[in-house]
C-alpha cells in the first residue's frame, strides 16, 4: 500500500476535553508548498490525462483570488503544459495576488465579466473557448470533475492506514472534495465512517446533487454524509471580525493555521457542534486541513484580514 502523503496530527483544545472528544488533523495543506490540499488531489489523476493524451494545453474557470487557479498554473508550469484561465472580472485584477502568480508561472488569463462568467456550465459559452482555444483539455471551476474523485478518495486509504475515526468535516465549495471522500469511505472498507461538509457558500443545499452527481458514475452507496449549510457565516468570503478572533485563537491554540475562507469556518462550525452537544462522548473526529493558504493574500490586499495577524505570504517581485 502506498505510503500516506500527509501527516495527521493531533490536536488539543479546552473544549475537546470538556466534551470528550479527540480530533485529528490531516496535513493536506503540508502536501505542496504551492499546490495545497484538496487542489493537488483533485489535480492529480486530470493532469495524468493530460499528459497521456494528445492536448494543445488546458483551460480552466476560477474567480480572480481562485486557490485552484493559483494551483493549477503551479502544476501546469511544473508539467510543461499550456494553460489558460477563463478568469471571472476585469483585466485589472491581473496583477493582484493569486493572479500575479498564476501569470509568473505562465498562465494566460482570459477575463470575462460575471454575465459571461455565468455561463461557464453552457454547452454554448464552452463550444465558443473551445473554437478560440482548440483541442485544450477543460477543466471546471475548482477542478471538481469525475477525474477528480480518485485523486481524493485516497485520503481516506490513508487516513485507514493512520488511524481510527469516526467522523470527518472538510469545507465544502464546489463539492468536489466531499464527493470524493464519500466515494474513498466507499471503496476503502466496510465500516462508513460519517462525513460532514460545512459549506462555505449561502444557499449551498444544492450541491448535494452535485455531489451525488459526481458519484454517480461509480453506482456506489453511502448513507452516512451530510451537507451541513448553517456554518457560511454570511457567504463566500465573507466572515466577522469575531470570526477571525475565534479561527486566530484556534491557530493559536492548536499551532496549525486555518484561513476563515475554507478551513477556518470548518473550524467554526467543529466549535459551534461541539457546544451544542453535537458530537457523542469519545467520538473521533478528524479535520481535513484543505489547503488554501495563499487565499489569504487576497483577503489582505482587499483589506478584509491583517496582514500582520497572517505573517506566512511572500508576494511576486514584478
Ligand atoms: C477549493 C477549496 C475548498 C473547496 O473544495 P471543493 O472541492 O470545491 O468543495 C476547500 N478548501 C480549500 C482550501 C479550497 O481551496
Amino acid at each position: 500500500m502506498p505510503k500516506p502523503l500527509s501527516i495527521l496530527q493531533n490536536i488539543h483544545h479546552p473544549l475537546f476535553d470538556k466534551y470528550k472528544v479527540t480530533v485529528q488533523v490531516k496535513r493536506d495543506d503540508l502536501l505542496h508548498h504551492i499546490i495545497s490540499g484538496n487542489k493537488w488531489r483533485k489535480l492529480k489523476y486530470n493532469l495524468r490525462q493530460i499528459k497521456e493524451g494528445v492536448y494543445q494545453g488546458a483551460l480552466t474557470f476560477g474567480g480572480s483570488y481562485s486557490n485552484h487557479i493559483h494551483a493549477f498554473a503551479y502544476a501546469c508550469k511544473l508539467q510543461k503544459i499550456p494553460c489558460i484561465g477563463v478568469i471571472r472580472g476585469e483585466a485589472r485584477y491581473a496583477s493582484n495576488f493569486t493572479l500575479a502568480w498564476a501569470r509568473h508561472w505562465g498562465m494566460q488569463c482570459h477575463f470575462v465579466d460575471r454575465k459571461t462568467y455565468r455561463r461557464r456550465f453552457d454547452t454554448e459559452f464552452l463550444t465558443e473557448l473551445s473554437e478560440l482555444y482548440p483541442n485544450y483539455f477543460f477543466i471546471p471551476e475548482g477542478g471538481s470533475n469525475t477525474l477528480a474523485i480518485p485523486g481524493v478518495a485516497e485520503i481516506v486509504t490513508e487516513l485507514n492506514q493512520q488511524t481510527n475515526f469516526d467522523t470527518l468535516l472538510t469545507p465544502v465549495g464546489s463539492g468536489g472534495t466531499l464527493a470524493g471522500l464519500i466515494s474513498g469511505d466507499t471503496v476503502a472498507n466496510s465500516k462508513q465512517h460519517r462525513i460532514l461538509g460545512i459549506a462555505v457558500l449561502k444557499q449551498a443545499a444544492y450541491l448535494v446533487d452535485e455531489i451525488k452527481c459526481l458519484l454517480s458514475p461509480q453506482g456506489k452507496r453511502h448513507n452516512n454524509w451530510q451537507l451541513l449549510t448553517n456554518f457560511h457565516r454570511g457567504g463566500y468570503g465573507k466572515f466577522s471580525p469575531d470570526d477571525v478572533k475565534r479561527i486566530l485563537a484556534f491557530n493559536q491554540q492548536t499551532g496549525v493555521i486555518f484561513e476563515p475562507i475554507y478551513s477556518g469556518k470548518m473550524v467554526l462550525a467543529l466549535l459551534d457542534l461541539l457546544a451544542q452537544g453535537y458530537f457523542s462522548v469519545n467520538e473521533r473526529i478528524v479535520l481535513l486541513h484543505t489547503g488554501g493558504l495563499q487565499g489569504l493574500g487576497g483577503m489582505i490586499e482587499q483589506g478584509k484580514l491583517k496582514a500582520e495577524d497572517w505573517p506566512i505570504l511572500t508576494k511576486v517581485d514584478e
